[in-house]
């Protein structure tokens, strides 16, 4: 069998069959030739042909479309009933190294869960979602990728009208907090309990016979957030909707919409036009993590203790959970300072040292991405673009002797630790518009290719390093 069905065999009440809606005209704007090569997955000849196909209008041998039921904190509200609106499952894929992967559609028409939406997706954000996977994935921080993206050739009515498209994603899995939040809302427990074999099986087969399978794996998914956040707080990705329903039980990176990168230092920099409060702000990101898993730790409890029994049994359960909950912290900041250290060069983690850079970063205003970089030319012994950047901040020559002192890495060390090239937020809308407006995917195609090498210090690669104009990034939305 070239596709497995696991979770539809598995999870029966946690999903409706649902088919891809018939399109206009199918046209294939991204094929990820190399994921479709590692993964083994089978491409129909003719640009025809793989246009319907990753439009849904022609299925690949085996798969059985599904769309899965979610529940979800939203913003800090819950919604009980959420769903793949939008989104279709079509089944496992087994790869030749033995991994299973998800292999799942995004705008394929209305499913059951799709309430007032239209259950379509626009060329701009299903391009974006290609840049931000292939942009994490090179950077070496788990993402969901995007396999193929498809023009409609169907209008989607958004504030305006826009060109429709599928996104083809391949995921570890689509198990998000909210899997377990609708079971939980519901009082199923059987399938909860059944759910949480599942994802064990799934994503930590490690700890499949644990004693104590809850408590494993609420640990276990603290522990792959913790790494996780670390590593978005090192590149500076601002996710942007960190809701319950889209923080993945695997540890990957999943879901894109007004997600961007930091320019300018701040933590309180948020981008999203629907985020007004910063909720979601790049600083927040850790505490965040940390508020979700105390949701999903919170569908756990009724399996650790009967909710109809003695209140003492319940409370022993909470005090489980709030233990390794406050795990969390500590997981989070040696990733972090992990992280610190080998994009400093240091052989050991320096808190202090890096706290006093960041602070520096801070009070200079300057680009987080070219900042950190630029310490591999400082180690070369040319400081000027450093200084340049951080002129007339106080403190940078005591920190840079400092530094100096304790940097043991050499340059080329630096500059794979501390990636040149990031999906910056002006030049990702110039490729969506151009693609999506103009019919023109030669900026993306260029963008893309340069995400794909992140580290490389090319000169050819120079207009992406660049940090957007200042006025431009001040008012900078996403949607
Ligand atoms: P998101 O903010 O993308 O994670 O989506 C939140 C929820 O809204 C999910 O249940 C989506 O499936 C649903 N949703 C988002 N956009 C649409 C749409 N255009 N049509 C139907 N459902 C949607
Ligand atoms: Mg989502
Ligand atoms: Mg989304």
């Amino acid at each position: 069998m070239p596709f497995e069905h696991s979770f539809a065999r598995e999870l029966a009440g946690l999903y409706q069959p649902a088919m891809p809606a018939p399109v206009p005209a199918p046209r294939l704007l991204f094929l990820n030739q190399e994921l479709a090569q590692q993964l083994a997955f089978p491409l129909p000849d003719g640009e025809g042909a793989k246009a319907a196909r990753f439009t849904g209008q022609t299925l690949p041998e085996g798969a059985q479309p599904i769309a899965q039921a979610y529940a979800g904190h939203q913003f800090g509200g819950f919604s009980p009933s959420l769903g793949d609106g939008r989104a279709l499952l079509l089944g496992e894929w087994r790869a030749p190294d033995g991994g299973l992967h998800d292999i799942a559609f995004k705008g394929s028409g209305r499913t059951a869960y799709s309430r007032s939406g239209d259950g379509l997706a626009a060329v701009g954000p299903m391009l974006r979602e290609v840049l931000i996977g292939e942009a994490l994935h090179a950077m070496g921080i788990p993402s969901t990728r995007a396999l193929a993206v498809a023009a409609t050739g169907e209008e989607v009515y958004r504030d305006r009208t826009l060109p429709g498209a599928v996104l083809t994603r391949v995921a570890a899995s689509h198990l998000r907090v909210g899997s377990f939040q609708y079971l939980a809302a519901r009082g199923r427990f059987d399938e909860l309990r059944q759910l949480l074999r599942f994802t064990l099986q799934r994503h930590y087969p490690a700890l499949q016979d644990h004693p104590e399978p809850e408590l494993a794996l609420l640990r276990a998914v603290s522990e792959a957030q913790a790494r996780l956040m670390a590593q978005w707080m090192n590149v500076g990705f601002i996710h942007g909707v960190m809701n319950t329903d889209n923080m993945a039980l695997s540890g990957q990176s999943i879901d894109f919409g007004p997600c961007a990168f930091l320019e300018a230092y701040d933590p309180a920099t948020h981008f999203s036009s629907i985020d007004r409060h910063g909720r979601y702000a790049y600083g927040n990101q850790p505490g965040i993590a940390q508020w979700n898993l105390a949701r999903l730790a919170e569908t756990l409890l009724p399996l650790l203790a009967d909710p109809e029994g003695p209140q003492g049994a319940m409370d022993a359960a909470v005090a489980q959970v709030t233990a390794v909950l406050d795990e969390f912290p500590t997981h989070f900041d040696a990733a972090l300072r992990q992280g610190q250290a080998a994009k400093l060069g240091l052989a050991q983690p320096d808190a202090a040292l890096a706290d006093a850079w960041l602070a520096l970063l801070q009070q200079g205003g300057a680009d987080f991405t070219r900042a950190w970089r630029e310490l591999a030319a400082a180690r070369e012994g040319n400081e000027t673009p450093l200084r340049e950047r951080l002129a007339g901040t106080p403190g940078l020559d005591d920190w840079l002797s400092r530094w100096r002192a304790a940097c043991s890495a050499s340059p080329a060390q630096l500059r794979a630790a501390n990636p040149a090239v990031i999906p910056r937020n002006h030049r990702v809308e110039e490729a969506l518009a151009a693609a999506s407006e103009g019919d023109d995917l030669r900026p993306f195609n260029e963008l893309l290719a340069a995400l794909r090498r992140p580290f490389d210090e090319d000169p050819a690669l120079a207009r992406y390093w660049e940090p957007a104009p200042a006025a431009q990034t001040a008012c900078y939305r996403t949607f």
